[in-house]
Formats: C-alpha cells, sequence, structure tokens
C-alpha cells in the first residue's frame, strides 16, 4: 500500500498537476481581462459545493485542483482586469505575476538571512531604492509586511516607543500602565486602519485630538492643536474617497517645531511623489518620521505588499524587536526586525521585480495614467445626465453622486449588477457616494467610455422605473 509520502513524491516527480495548475492559470489570464468583472449569480450558487466536511481519505491531487479551478475561478472577482474600481485595488504587472510564480517554487521565508540570501539582498535593495524615489532621509528603514494596515501598526508602535523612551520609559519592560501619556493627533477622515492600529497599540480612540478637515478631506492646517514632542501627529496622502492630500510642506514644518513624531498613511497617495507631474501633491513628505505605502494598490504588485517606513531606524527596530536563543543574527539585513512577523513569505521578490522592470520613468508613466483615467472619467459623466462629480480630481479617485441617496444606492446596485464594472459605495459629507478608484495598469480610454456607458443606462433604469 503506498503512503502519503509515496504519493507526494510521485506527484513531484511526474510534475502533471503543475502542469495543469499553469494551464489553468493560463486559461484565467487569457480571460480575466474580458469577462465579467463580478462573479455570475449562477456561479457564486455554485460555491456550496466546497460545503463539505473535511474528507477522511487522501484524494487525488488532480481532482483537487480541478475542484479549485472548476469552482473558484469562476467566482473571483476580476481585480487583475481594467474595470474594477472597487476599494482601492491594484492589477498586477505582468512581470510581478511571473517573479511571484517563480518565488512560490522558492517558497523562501524572509526572517532571517540564513532562511533566505536572495530575500534578504533583494530588501536591502528595494529598501535604497524605495528612499531614494520617495526622496526621503538617508538612513529611513523599510519593513516588509502584508500592507497599510500593518504598516501603519509599525510606524505607530516606533512613534509609541519613541516618545516613551524620551520620557525614560521603556515600553517593552514596563507596558502601558501608568505610562507617560501620548498625544495623538489625526484628521476627522483619518483611514479606518489608522484607528485600528491606535486601539492595538492601546493609545485609545478617546484619547484622539480630531482636526477637521475641509471639504475635499485635507486636515485644516489652521485648526491643529499646539503640539509636543509627546504627540504623535498623523496625516494623510491619499483621503481613501477622494484621494486629497494633505499640506505636508506647511503642517511638517510646524510640527517639526515641536519635535513632535509625524506619520503619513500614504497607502496609495504616496506614489504620486514618484511622478513628475503629481509630486506637488507630496510635497513636504520627507519632513515626517514614517510612512506606511502599499505595493499591492498603486503598484501594481500582486497581493498582499505593503511596506512602512521609518527614519528612525532605531525606534522601528526597537519597537519590533524578538530574540530567542536560537536566532541567527547576520551581518545582512534580518528581515524580522523590521516587521511584527517572524515567518513571513519573501514578497519582496516581486516587489522588486516590478521596481526593477517598470523604472523611475515607467513607474511615472503608469501611475500617472490612473490619473489621466481618473480625469478622463471625472469630465464624461459630469456631463451624463444625472451625474455629479463631488471632489477635485487630484490623483486617481472620483466621488459620484446622483440627486439623491436613494437613487445613489440603486443606481451604484445596477451598475455592481451589470457586471461590466465594478465599484463600491461609501459616505461623503453626510451623502451617499459612488467611489471610482482607478488603479490598474490595463485600464484603457476605452474601458473607462464602457464604464460611463454602464453608468448612464443604470440610470436611465433606476430614474425611470420608480
Ligand atoms: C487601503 C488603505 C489602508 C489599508 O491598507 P491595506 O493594504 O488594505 O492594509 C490604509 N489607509 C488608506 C488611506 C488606504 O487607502
Amino acid at each position: 500500500m503506498s503512503t502519503i509520502q509515496d504519493k507526494m513524491f510521485h506527484e513531484l516527480k511526474s510534475k502533471e498537476i503543475f502542469k495543469q495548475a499553469s494551464d489553468y492559470a493560463h486559461q484565467y489570464l487569457s480571460e480575466v481581462f474580458n469577462r465579467n468583472v463580478y462573479p455570475l449569480t449562477p456561479d457564486l450558487e455554485k460555491l456550496s459545493v466546497f460545503d463539505e466536511q473535511l474528507p477522511h481519505e487522501s484524494k487525488l491531487a488532480e481532482d483537487v485542483l480541478k475542484q479549485l479551478n472548476d469552482y473558484g475561478s469562476p467566482a473571483t472577482t476580476a481585480t487583475l482586469g481594467a474595470r474594477y474600481f472597487g476599494f482601492v485595488t491594484g492589477s498586477v504587472v505582468p512581470v510581478g505575476l511571473a517573479a511571484k510564480n517563480l518565488a512560490t517554487y522558492w517558497d523562501q521565508v524572509s526572517a532571517l538571512n540564513v532562511l533566505s540570501p536572495i530575500a534578504s539582498k533583494l530588501e536591502t535593495v528595494v529598501e535604497q531604492w524605495l528612499v531614494d524615489l520617495f526622496e526621503l532621509p538617508e538612513d529611513t528603514a523599510a519593513g516588509f509586511v502584508s500592507g497599510t494596515s500593518t504598516a501603519n501598526l509599525c510606524g505607530l508602535a516606533a512613534a509609541r516607543y519613541r516618545i516613551l523612551q524620551r520620557n525614560n520609559w521603556d515600553i517593552n519592560k514596563k507596558g502601558l500602565r501608568n505610562a507617560p501619556r501620548i498625544r495623538v493627533v489625526t484628521g476627522a477622515h483619518a483611514h479606518s486602519t489608522v484607528l485600528k492600529a491606535i486601539g492595538i497599540l492601546g493609545l485609545g480612540h478617546d484619547n484622539i485630538e480630531w482636526v477637521d478637515v475641509d471639504d475635499q478631506g485635507r486636515i485644516k492646517v489652521e485648526d491643529i492643536p499646539s503640539l509636543d514632542e509627546n504627540t504623535i501627529l498623523i496625516l494623510q496622502a491619499g483621503n481613501v474617497n477622494s484621494g486629497a492630500f494633505d499640506d505636508f510642506e506647511h503642517i511638517c514644518r510646524k510640527a517639526r517645531k515641536s519635535n513632535a513624531w509625524i506619520h503619513i498613511d500614504g497607502a496609495f497617495g504616496l506614489w504620486a511623489g514618484a511622478v513628475e507631474k503629481l509630486r506637488h501633491l507630496t510635497q513636504g513628505m520627507k519632513l515626517a518620521t514614517s510612512w506606511a505605502v502599499d505595493g499591492h494598490k498603486t503598484l501594481n504588485t500582486p497581493y498582499d505588499c505593503g511596506i512602512t517606513l521609518c527614519a528612525d531606524k532605531e525606534a522601528l527596530t526597537a519597537a519590533l524587536h524578538m530574540s530567542g536563543s536560537y536566532i541567527i543574527e547576520s551581518k545582512e539585513r534580518d528581515g524580522m526586525f523590521f516587521t511584527p512577523e517572524m515567518s513571513r513569505r519573501a514578497r519582496i521578490i516581486e516587489l522588486w521585480a516590478i521596481m526593477k522592470y517598470l523604472g523611475k520613468k515607467g513607474i511615472d508613466e503608469m501611475v500617472y495614467g490612473f490619473h489621466l483615467r481618473a480625469r478622463q472619467f471625472a469630465s464624461a459623466i459630469s456631463k451624463v445626465d444625472g451625474f455629479i462629480v463631488e471632489n477635485d480630481v487630484v490623483f486617481n479617485q472620483v466621488i459620484v453622486r446622483c440627486e439623491n441617496d436613494d437613487l445613489t444606492e440603486r443606481v451604484l446596485f445596477r451598475i455592481q449588477e451589470m457586471r461590466e464594472c465594478w465599484l463600491g459605495g461609501s459616505e461623503w459629507f453626510g451623502n451617499k457616494i459612488m467611489r471610482v478608484s482607478i488603479c490598474s495598469w490595463a485600464t484603457t480610454a476605452d474601458d473607462i467610455t464602457s464604464s460611463v456607458n454602464s453608468f448612464k443606462k443604470a440610470y436611465q433604469i433606476e430614474s425611470t422605473v420608480h
């Protein structure tokens, strides 16, 4: 009787299942750019085939893959494609997909240099590339994490460490009980992941000193309270609805005089700093202390990929430090000292491949393309009866609404139902809105035109039926 080990050796040697998976993958790639953006209802219903007990006996690998492909693939959202405008969801630069594919076979852990010399090398190289590209202070350290949620957490953990350390309080040893108070100042439109990090770190939502924002969601500079060295000031590069940027130059110059820690949540917006014609948006961002940015949004890396950047390297590594008798530290980079996780997949591989492939010029051209498409969308939709554009389109986000909340919600639902494109809703100063985020390298002018037509059709249906 063959054991499970025999079975696995057989699969490895015959390579059949790897060919099967890559055939499926290539088929997927040839369809996903043109198919319905959201899964069709019958395909969603068929997901019930996965409602089964854990099998008792080992199954055939080819059957496992077949089930996954037959029922899983049609139930994916086509975020890889050109007409997915939901959240702020990037596609994938093809070379990144290919590099990730290769790296999947390598299965590297980027905790320590001895665990993966290649991952350690690429993290070192890309850290420097990012510092150069964003023109950040020379010693800025990067940690490669799963997304901006974690990158925000890391930046704020570093801030907490440093502020308390200046007060002769070692947070790692003493904890928060009876610790000196840390002030937190942020705008009324701070992203919910910033609030999550504040909660996790024990800084307390009730402790936040909220600053009012203008009609684009930017912090009102004159409303910022007086700051001090025990304050964390959290700014934003790219409002999640409007795409607006805080006035970094002005705010940071003022804040630095007080020695406050400045953190910028730049999940998708920080990349404006890499685009010649958009760089004015991030002017002064280098005056901050820490930054959070995603690869998987604007840069179109595969999921998941986020980066925490910190000018105070010692605070970052002290905040995230761990040790153990079996840890083998290297003279080269040990990635785990810059991230909350120990074991971590080597997502740096795709990030490196995409940055190397695009180069500065390619990044500039791709990201500026999102801006041009967003402006095209805003200009076209504002000429269609029934739609109002609510924001200044400074980057890649467009806020659209109809005459009233009820119609906005029904039209949005209808657009989603038609599946020509996909986007989500939100609220903006008390109104229901539709959020359009242009974040895919594949989006063309024609995709914008067909999406605008879909909006038009949805409005015609909803405004006459009721
Ligand atoms: C998306 C986003 C986040 C969260 O990033 P994840 O990569 O999803 O964890 C935080 N802030 C802003 C402004 C965002 O757009």
